[in-house]
């Protein structure tokens, strides 16, 4: 009757972490996620570019949290909380809490450019994932046919936004699609023709890298035949053509923005403050200054480190501060005083293709097969679910040695 009572928003990388870590915990647990799935983002990029099978890189909540004894799942989107009241609203009714996880993750980020948000693509979950594969194969369908040769240039031409990690992997990933497997899929298609573009408006691709490794990054791309626009600000693009700041336009039917990612939009009506990208500003413990009883962490937190430098929006400080907050949660069960959260960074990995990528470990920068082999394996063994695990080696190893992406299906959404 009177175990405490602990609901988790978001079952993302931090909402399943701190549920997994409260399993031994005196605390009954509420799950809520929008899907029932747990989806490992990182590898989305790779379902946009038909490398995976979205059931590969997701796993049902349901059976994650099978043998876990003391939570409840449930399926549907919070659209309000009431701190004051300790509820919150979901399906139509509410839930009381005695503690609760905000982990709501965050979403794309368009800077109110209208005209991309219209007509460009996204890579941030499942459902915007497969439209852009499937509109990147149909465009192969369609150029296979066309006979006005500046048609279909601009059928064949995909413009990456944002030369962060994200656009970085899509802009590589997609440069070996074309050069690799459509050129046997398409004999008679110029591919010559095909450009992959990617955009950065700032000097640089992957700003919080090392020199040398913002170095590197832009090299194993250009060797892929990757167009790099550095300092290129994008303006407006109206689903034909790609304009930029300084007037220059490119012929384009795909822009995929991969530029920015804001906190999830539940978070505005919450009445807390909010920091740059609209993250709720949280006390070192990672508790709302107002409510101790609640927690916020993972992208929907803002919390600087000891430089004065904001967490970076990554999974790993989801994960650890899924952990941390079940650790704190238990404190203040047990009346005990609270830990601040401190980040152990586990370094920087970024993929360009196949057996290129850029890594910064243990404060050493490397390249090439090395890191891309660190990548593989790190990937593989992080992902939750040992059926997804061995699908996901089987296909990268079928990939790697016959030069296939499997997934080359277009299917209706
Ligand atoms: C394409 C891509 C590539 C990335 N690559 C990397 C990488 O290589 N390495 C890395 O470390 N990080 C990477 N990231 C970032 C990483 O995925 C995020 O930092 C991480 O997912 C944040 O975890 P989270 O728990 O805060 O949120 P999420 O994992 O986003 O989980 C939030 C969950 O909350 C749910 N939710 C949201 N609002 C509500 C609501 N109102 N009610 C109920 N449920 C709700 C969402 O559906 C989601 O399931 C990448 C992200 C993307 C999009």
């Amino acid at each position: 009757m009177n175990t405490p009572h602990v609901v988790i928003i978001g079952a993302g990388f931090g909402g399943l972490n701190a549920a997994r870590h409260l399993a031994k915990a005196p605390v009954q647990i509420t799950l809520i996620n929008k899907q029932n799935y747990h989806l490992f983002q990182p590898l989305l990029y790779q379902v946009a570019i038909a490398g995976l099978l979205p059931s590969q890189i997701a796993y049902p909540l349901r059976t994650i949290l099978r043998k876990q004894k003391n939570i409840d799942f449930q399926m549907g989107e919070v659209t309000a909380i009431d701190f004051n009241a300790r509820y919150v609203r979901l399906n139509g009714s509410v839930i009381a809490y005695d503690y609760l996880v905000i982990a709501v993750g965050a979403e794309t980020n368009f800077f109110g450019m209208q005209t991309v948000q219209q007509n460009g693509f996204q890579v941030k979950d499942v459902d915007s994932a497969v439209l852009t594969r499937n509109h990147l194969l149909n465009l192969f369908e369609q150029a296979s046919r066309e006979v006005d040769p500046e048609k279909r240039r601009a059928m064949l031409t995909f413009v990456v936004v944002g030369g962060g990690p994200t656009g970085v992997e899509t802009a590589g990933a997609l440069a070996e699609l074309i050069s690799q497997v459509m050129v046997k899929d398409y004999p008679a298609l110029e591919l010559s023709d095909a450009r992959v573009v990617l955009l950065e408006s700032n000097d640089h691709l992957i700003t919080a890298y090392p020199h040398e490794l913002r170095h590197a990054t832009f090299e194993l791309l250009h060797r892929k035949h990757v167009d790099i626009l550095l300092g290129a600000g994008l303006a407006e693009y109206n689903g034909a053509v790609v304009t930029l700041d300084d007037g220059r336009q490119i012929p384009s039917q795909t822009l995929i923005w991969t530029a920015g990612v804001r906190a999830a939009p539940v978070l505005d009506s919450l009445g807390v403050e909010q920091a740059g990208a609209g993250r709720v500003k949280v006390l070192p413990t990672l508790q709302l200054p107002q409510h101790p009883e609640v927690f916020v962490l993972g992208d929907a937190a803002y919390l600087a480190d000891e430089k004065g430098q904001p967490l970076p929006m990554l999974s790993t400080v989801a994960i650890q501060q899924g952990k941390s907050t079940a650790q704190n949660i238990q404190r203040l069960i047990h009346g005990k005083s609270l830990k601040p959260f401190h980040y152990m960074d586990p370094g920087l990995l970024a993929t360009i293709g196949r057996n290129a990528a850029v890594a910064r470990i243990a404060g050493i920068s490397f390249s090439g097969f090395i890191a891309w082999v660190i990548w593989v394996f790190l990937h593989i063994y992080r992902l939750i679910g040992f059926r997804n695990r061995l699908l996901v080696f089987i296909n990268w190893a079928w990939d790697y040695i016959f030069y296939e992406n499997q997934v080359r299906l277009i299917t209706k959404e």
